[in-house]
């Protein structure tokens, strides 16, 4: 198992797989062909996931990621002095394969307290947390009626008449949980997910958590796969700057969709058209987290409780999550029209949009606390390009073209794939450990 540079023979040759010599290295064409079982290309938890169940098969694999380490959307940095997670921060444990293999491999899980609402700057009552359970309430109904009835729309354009917790209702279901607002998101596409809500985190950082999960497999990092040939019986891969091809009998790609629809990967031949079309109808939104260091604990916040603000009947643009793990550091995921402006010019633009944030929802004087700040960037970034990939209005059916095989032996993996649990990190991980299911049978199961 090696992290940078050609993986180990031996990893290779586990379960049968064979190194094959090309033309001698150090002359010009030297080159040389490596046989593996399966090849996974993304090593985010879709892949890791894929790559759990084959090695556990006992057939032979090697997992590509193009980045640095493995986690993908998932990714814990310190700053601070802190562990502190840059993409999803939490995830549903309820009857997820993410959980159960945490807890096999002995990787901590806690649970996370529900969402606090603030109303225009202080704690809110009773009453309204009823009205705007109500407000969600009404706009999901409104939703799947909208789709059982066939009008697959704009989510904005079946939501019920304004009231008092529409704009926060909206925001939750569109921008803070999807990146997108309401008018770009199909009904069908969000009447069918299905998700349990978040209720778990890891003291480690849920990236940390999800490396570790990948750390046993072979596996290959700074390895961007950029054309995948049909070669007849196999498939050959092709990695940027490597002159090591890979044979693989199966093919689990688990990159995000919108680096498919971008054709960062080529296909020989090429993709047929309804799924290129497909991914094309699927942009995925825009999340950005900024986190930062609130000394004194000045919102009386429990650890890592989340809190939903509303201030004059509008939703101030993003969710905090604060304390985390008991600490000052706390989090906060923008999402939609701010959320691409972090990922455009970085963090200044974040320490405004979080000063602003905080002084919007709780009050003046508490951004000013915020000194500095870290951010991500994910819509910015190649390997990703955006946060989730949802349909466009009209386009919700065409999510089950994800679930088909391609070219009969490449099968596809990550949170896009899934019909019900679309966007979600638990939902990545099952998608992966299906698609390796399907990968196992076409080279004869297990070993
Ligand atoms: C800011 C943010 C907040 C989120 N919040 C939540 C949340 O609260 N709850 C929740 O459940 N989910 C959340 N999510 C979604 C969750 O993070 C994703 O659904 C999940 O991590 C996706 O996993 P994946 O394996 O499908 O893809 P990824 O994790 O994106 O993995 C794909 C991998 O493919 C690699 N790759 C790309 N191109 C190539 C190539 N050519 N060759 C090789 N490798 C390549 C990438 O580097 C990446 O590592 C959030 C996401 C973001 C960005």
């Amino acid at each position: 198992m090696t992290e940078r540079g050609l993986f180990s023979r031996r990893g290779l040759l586990a379960g049968g797989a064979a190194l094959l010599a090309g033309p001698a290295i150090g002359t010009a064409l030297a080159q040389s062909v490596a046989e593996v079982d399966i090849a996974i290309i993304g090593g985010g938890a879709a892949g890791i996931a894929a790559g759990l169940r084959i090695a556990q098969a006992g057939r032979s694999h090697v997992l590509l990621e193009a980045g640095e380490r493995l986690g993908g959307r998932a990714r814990t940095d310190t700053a601070f002095g802190l562990p502190v997670d840059l993409g999803t921060a939490s995830f549903g444990r309820a009857g997820s394969g993410l959980a159960s293999a945490a807890g096999a491999a002995g990787l901590p899980v806690s649970g996370l307290p529900g969402d606090r609402l603030y109303v225009d700057g202080h704690p809110a009552s009773e009453s309204a947390y009823d009205g705007f359970s109500a407000a969600l309430g009404r706009a999901r109904r409104d939703i799947v009626t909208a789709a059982d009835a066939g009008r697959d729309v704009a989510v904005a354009r079946v939501l019920p008449p304004p009231g008092p917790w529409s704009a926060l209702a909206a925001a939750r279901l569109g921008p803070l949980a999807l990146g997108k607002e309401l008018d770009a998101l199909s009904t069908l596409d969000l009447a069918l997910r299905d998700v349990p809500p978040d209720d778990a985190t890891s003291p480690l950082g849920v990236g940390a958590l999800i490396e570790a999960l990948g750390a046993g497999l072979n596996r290959q990092t700074h390895a961007t796969v950029n054309l995948i040939t049909n070669s007849g019986r196999y498939h050959t891969l092709s990695i940027a700057g490597q002159r090591t091809t890979i044979r693989a009998r199966a093919i689990v790609l688990a990159v995000p969709a919108p680096v498919i629809a971008a054709g960062a990967i080529r296909f020989n031949p090429v993709l047929p058209p309804r799924l290129l079309a497909a991914f094309r109808a699927f942009p995925a939104g825009t999340l950005e987290q900024v986190g930062f260091l609130l000394p004194g604990n000045p919102l009386e916040l429990e650890p890592d409780e989340g809190v939903l603000a509303s201030r004059d009947g509008t939703a101030p643009g993003a969710r905090l999550r604060g304390r985390i793990n008991g600490s000052d550091l706390h989090v906060l995921t923008f999402g939609g029209a701010p959320a691409r402006a972090i990922a455009e010019k970085g963090e200044a633009a974040a320490l405004e949009l979080a000063r602003a944030f905080l002084d919007r929802a709780f009050g003046g004087g508490v951004g000013e606390a915020v000194r500095e700040v870290v951010a991500s960037r994910w819509s910015a970034d190649p390997l990703f390009r955006g946060a989730m990939a949802s349909a466009m209005p009209g386009q919700g059916a065409l999510r089950r073209l994800f679930g088909d095989p391609v070219q009969n032996r490449i099968f596809l993996a990550g949170e896009y794939t899934s019909l019900t649990d679309w966007g979600t990190l638990a939902g990545a991980f099952a998608s992966g450990e299906v698609a390796a299911a399907k990968a196992l049978r076409v080279v004869g199961g297990p070993a």
